[in-house]
């Protein structure tokens, strides 16, 4: 039914009953680790058991499942489902709310074993924003540098997010100017009736099939400079760079991390030492709307979680009151 214990990824039966992608790292409201599915065929096996259980939750008397129904006013909960209700059905009730928190408590077990993790992440987002953006620090000077740490776990969509947007300047720019010839490629190209090309920039290649939740693989297979044509600025030459030249230049080689290779010390020919410069092609109101729903996202399965811990007492009283009245009787 599941590979590993995340549900980010995978799918649960949303509210509307049918299959759909879950975004929660550790707290979904849609169900235990046990009722998200890899693929949405799995999940829709399912589909009819998980909608059933909800369907007969006892507080769909107030109209929704415990996870939309905020409410969590006791008397209101007591007055709908147990007063003025005929053992017939406070035996009914008592056996759904048994089933019920039966099921609560797994569901709150299974989160304590991800309770500091969840905690850490929402702190490591908060960090993110307090400093600007994730794995980014100022450098002394100007620009950022990457600053990423291999011991610490990766968000793959921040991951993601920072590669697909990260613009990288080599350390070594006139390395670039007096070793690949524009000034007798631009010859050649005039020659042919062409427009003269500039240096466009470094563009990496990565690897799509790379675990983007740690920072130790290599996901880089290939860098290359991009070649401009100079007034339309579109790219019309790619010169591919070995290893070594990468290595020269200060940027990304064959084989590094991304994350992990930017956020390296570089010293050049005089022994001077480098952060290696990058910056994000979105804006800063961008990259900051992007964090602060990463951070948002994972405060609100914190809440969940509080929220069904209430329901939890909530549930229990009821049961106690549904002993008393049976006593009662
Ligand atoms: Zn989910």
């Amino acid at each position: 039914m599941k590979e590993d214990n995340k549900m980010e990824g995978k799918y649960h039966i949303g509210l509307n009953g049918s299959p759909s992608p879950c975004h929660a790292k550790y707290f979904c409201p849609f169900g235990s680790e046990s009722e998200h599915f890899s693929t949405k065929e799995e999940a829709l096996i399912y589909a009819d058991t998980i909608n059933e259980r909800r369907n007969n939750a006892v507080d769909i008397r107030e109209g929704q499942p415990w996870f939309v129904n905020t409410n969590q006013d006791y008397e209101r909960l007591k007055k709908r489902t147990i007063d003025n209700q005929p053992n017939i059905e406070l035996e009914r009730v008592k056996s759904h709310i048994q089933e019920e928190l039966k099921y609560f408590n797994e569901r709150l077990n299974e989160f304590e074993t991800h309770k500091s993790e969840c905690l850490k992440w929402i702190q490591r987002y908060e960090n993110y924003q307090n400093r600007g953006a994730s794995y980014w620090a100022k450098g002394e000077s100007s620009g950022a540098y990457l600053y990423a740490n291999p011991n610490e776990p990766v968000d793959p969509e921040v991951y993601k997010y920072l590669r697909d947007n990260a613009v990288v300047k080599p350390v070594e720019e006139n390395y670039l100017k007096t070793h690949y010839g524009l000034f007798t490629r631009n010859i050649k190209r005039r020659l042919r009736g062409l427009k003269p090309v500039d240096y466009g920039g470094i563009e990496n290649v990565f690897d799509d099939n790379v675990d983007l939740s740690k920072i130790s693989n290599p996901d880089v297979i290939a860098t290359n400079i991009l070649l401009k044509e100079v007034g339309t600025n579109n790219v019309v030459d790619r010169i591919n760079l070995s290893k070594d030249e990468c290595i020269k230049m200060g940027v990304p080689a064959p084989g590094d991390n991304f994350l992990t290779s930017l956020s390296q010390i570089y010293v050049d020919s005089e022994g001077k030492k480098w952060h290696r410069n990058v910056r994000l092609k979105v804006s800063y109101s961008d990259k900051e709307l992007f964090f602060k729903n990463k951070l948002r996202e994972v405060q609100g399965e914190w809440k969940d979680y509080e929220f069904l811990q209430k329901r939890k007492v909530n549930y229990l009283r009821l049961l106690n009151d549904i002993d008393k009245k049976l006593k009662e009787r």
